[in-house]
């Protein structure tokens, strides 16, 4: 349920709710007709589109009995945001966290998750997924050994896309369908195209189910980072077939339960850069402080509404093209595609000016 102005009982009550944002400065650079529209979720408690899975996750296994405050330990093999969600609510519930972290995730998602009274254990990020030294293998170490250890699984849980299919797709639809058309703003009150990255896949799933059921016509865009195996069909992976990628939370190198990639109509791979260049657009021009994989997602829409796909609907005044924006900058603070993108941009000529003033060299 939408929360209101009254007072909640908890930071998992202010899990989701996350605003749908025009983004009509890129929009219109684009030279598009369509309503381009960024579903912001760093606004989430957490910081991310994962605290959803996490709030479900562990609330159905409170209901199922299956975990115990002050006896279990919940452990999970994460990017990071899963863990943060998760730390989050076990902070408020009262239950221990270990979270396993690929070495390649950023140091301020360690920091976030530590901060909430997690513990973390990091990860070779070249490990196979079924390599015992993998985070997924050493979480399942962990496990075994560890009294109370439970792993809530969010490869496999069917709350992960359920999270999706029950709150970020309503959400949509809600936003649009009650936002009328008007002559400004026409709108075909419908979600036309909606753009996610995979990484368990459970957002694109949840979300493919929940928007389908409204407009069975929707188009479904999922983008995978070069380099990874989720894309379909195969052949879309095997050009950059082992390339490492720095963008974090999306691609894998196996194929996740919960994600149905039959529910996707087409997909995109991605490359860092083109991710970076977005995320850059989405800050300046539309004032979004997003992280990389929200980059990867405006690209790939971009890409498929000038693609023969796409240009029609890119053309067509009030189609409604949706983008998920699954976390924020806040992640990613240190990295140093960020740092570079912040600090060592080309001199505007406001700077030179500023620099003449104070005569600084
Ligand atoms: N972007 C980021 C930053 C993420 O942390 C995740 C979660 N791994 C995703 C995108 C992809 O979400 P999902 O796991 O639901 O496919």
């Amino acid at each position: 349920m939408p929360y209101g102005p009254q007072v909640l009982d908890s930071a998992l009550d202010a899990v989701g709710n996350t605003p749908l944002i025009r983004l009509d400065r890129i929009a219109q650079e684009e030279g598009l007709r369509c309503n381009l529209l960024g579903k912001v979720e760093y606004t989430s408690t957490g910081g991310s589109v994962k605290d959803r899975i996490a709030k479900r996750m562990v609330e159905a296994a409170e209901r199922e009995g299956k975990l115990i405050p002050g006896q279990s330990v919940v452990i999970e093999p994460t990017s990071g945001n899963t863990g943060i969600g998760l730390a989050m609510a076990c902070a408020v519930k009262g239950y221990s966290v270990i979270i396993t972290l690929p070495n390649k995730m950023s140091l301020e998602k360690e920091a976030a998750l530590r901060a909430l009274g997690a513990e973390v254990v990091r990860t070779p990020t070249e490990a196979a997924w079924d390599s015992p030294d993998s985070h997924i293998g050493v979480a399942l170490k962990l496990q075994r050994e560890i009294p109370g250890g439970i792993i809530l699984d969010q490869y496999r849980n069917i709350n992960n896309p359920l999270a999706h299919e029950y709150t970020t797709g309503p959400e949509i639809i809600e936003a649009i369908t009650s936002t009328p058309s008007t002559s400004a703003r026409p709108s075909s009150e419908n979600v036309d195209v909606l753009v996610a990255g995979a990484g368990t896949g459970g957002t694109v799933t949840g979300l493919s189910r929940a928007i389908k059921k409204h407009n069975k016509d929707c188009v479904i865009v999922a983008v995978d980072p070069k380099g990874s195996i989720l894309a379909v069909p195969e052949e879309l992976n095997t050009e950059d077939a082992g390339a490492q990628y720095v963008v974090e939370g999306i691609g894998y190198d196996f194929v996740p339960d919960v994600l149905a990639r039959a529910e996707v109509d087409t997909w995109l791979k991605t490359s860092d850069t083109e991710s970076f260049e977005a995320v850059r657009k989405l800050m300046r021009r539309e004032g979004l402080l997003v992280g990389g994989s929200s980059g990867s997602a405006l690209s790939g829409a971009l890409r498929w509404l000038k693609s023969d796909a796409g240009k029609k609907i890119a053309q067509t005044k009030g189609a409604n093209v949706v983008v998920l924006l699954p976390d924020g900058i806040r992640n990613y603070m240190s990295k140093p595609w960020f740092l570079k993108m912040a600090l060592e941009a080309e001199p505007s000529p406001l700077a030179h000016r500023i620099a003449d003033i104070l005569k600084i060299s």
